[in-house]
């Protein structure tokens, strides 16, 4: 251990610290997370957690992969900052990569954060279309800066900052024909996630994205994908839209790219060929340490075969979450390791009791809990995340 955390002042002052300094936007939880390996987070005290939350569908490749340390490590001692205005080994290599590890794109632009890539991909579709109209569905999450926010449906997060961006309308997800009536020859891009997940893990309707994806193209309007939660392997393939036989004309990509550390891209098609300098950059975009970690974040995809083992454990997962039987639970439904338990009242007590029990999970929406372990997660431990979900689902957990 380092003399930083030989000299750490004792956890009720770090977490007064932090209370006092930070900017107070975050609900948090009153632990002190200090070390991870694989789905485990231990905490300054030493208690263990089984990470089902992965920091918030971050941690795919588990937390602190080694083959992720050693390619930061190697790279931050090579070069750490590089401008996309001048060229780079890692980057170019990089970019290769990851526009060739899904079909059907030509070019991406790196940012380092969903949001940005969202926002990106809005301006990209406005540009290119010389439209402005965009259609987004209900229950959406897509990011919090001004245009991915404009996108995003829960008016707790959109209403303090209205006046949003002009041009936005929200239909009903899953629901064509409210598609049918909302898109015309005005509609820049739809913007879609292949599986709901803040909003309550609801996958697409595959009728539903081939209807989008005609209606889009009858009426020359753009498929935005927005695959920051569900890409890199999460639903069982590299990205979701791979479950169906539809092409994305921009997908966003954030989260697990770089195996932990931020980043975020926007893959294109060839429909993005002629884009001018200085219509849209980030100044860390490309950046070569963050193209490193991407880099092996895919190899380690690719090499230990996360997408194939995430669809098998995500089944068995879902296999043993749907045999409890607990009066409280109305559905199980998910894809791959990406998976929702619904229940008929409010989960924050439930999330609490299963924190407690050495458990982390999200919410999604007010009634479902929603699980995004690290796709390295083991069958044992699935096991004992399903034991620790049975027993606070039966246990006398006060509700209100
Ligand atoms: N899009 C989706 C589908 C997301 O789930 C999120 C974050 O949860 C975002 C965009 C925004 O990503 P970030 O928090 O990195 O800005």
């Amino acid at each position: 251990m380092s003399s930083l955390h030989n000299t750490l002042p004792p956890p009720e002052e770090l977490q007064a610290i932090e209370d006092r300094y930070s900017s107070g936007l975050y609900a948090k939880h009153p632990i002190i997370i200090e070390r991870g390996s694989g789905a485990r987070l231990w905490d300054v005290n030493g208690k263990q957690y089984l990470d089902c939350s992965a920091g918030h569908g971050v941690a795919n490749l588990g937390h602190t992969h080694p083959a992720i340390a050693k390619a930061i490590a190697e790279q931050a001692s090579r070069l750490i900052t590089l401008p996309e205005t001048f060229y780079n080994p890692q980057r170019a290599l990089y970019l290769q990569k990851l526009v060739n590890s899904t079909p059907g794109f030509e070019r991406a632009f790196l940012c380092n954060s969903g949001t940005e890539s969202v926002e990106a991909a809005l301006k990209l579709a406005r540009l290119t279309s010389g439209r402005q109209e965009i259609i987004a569905t209900m229950r959406a999450f897509h990011g919090r800066t001004m245009g991915a926010l404009s996108a995003t449906w829960n008016k707790k997060y959109r209403q303090p900052f209205e006046p949003l961006v002009a041009g936005f309308k929200h239909v009903p997800y899953n629901d064509g024909q409210a598609l049918e009536k909302a898109i015309s020859s005005e509609t820049a891009a739809l913007i879609l996630e292949v599986v709901q997940g803040e909003g309550g893990v609801y996958p697409v309707d595959p009728a539903y994205l081939s209807l989008a994806k005609d209606l889009c193209e009858q009426f020359g309007a753009l498929l935005i994908i927005d695959e920051v939660q569900t890409g890199f392997g999460r639903t069982g393939k590299m990205f979701a839209i791979e479950h169906y036989p539809v092409q994305a004309d921009l997908l966003c990509l954030a989260k697990s790219i770089a195996g932990g550390l931020a980043m975020g891209a926007v893959l294109m098609n060839a429909k993005f060929s002629n884009l001018s300098p200085g219509l849209h950059a980030s100044t860390f975009g490309g950046n070569p340490l963050a193209c490193a970690a991407g880099m092996a974040a895919l190899e380690v995809i690719e090499t230990e075969n996360l997408a194939a083992l995430a669809a098998v454990k995500g089944k068995y997962l879902l296999d043993k979450l749907s045999a409890i039987q607990s009066p409280l639970i109305r559905e199980v439904r998910g894809l791959g390791l990406m998976v929702g338990i619904e229940l008929k009242q409010k989960v924050t007590p439930y999330l609490r009791a299963l924190e407690n029990a050495g458990i982390l999970a999200l919410p999604a929406g007010l009634t479902v809990i929603r699980l995004l372990p690290p796709l390295v997660i083991t069958y044992a431990e699935i096991d004992q995340v399903v034991e620790g979900i049975t027993s606070v689902l039966s246990g006398g957990v006060s509700s209100d």
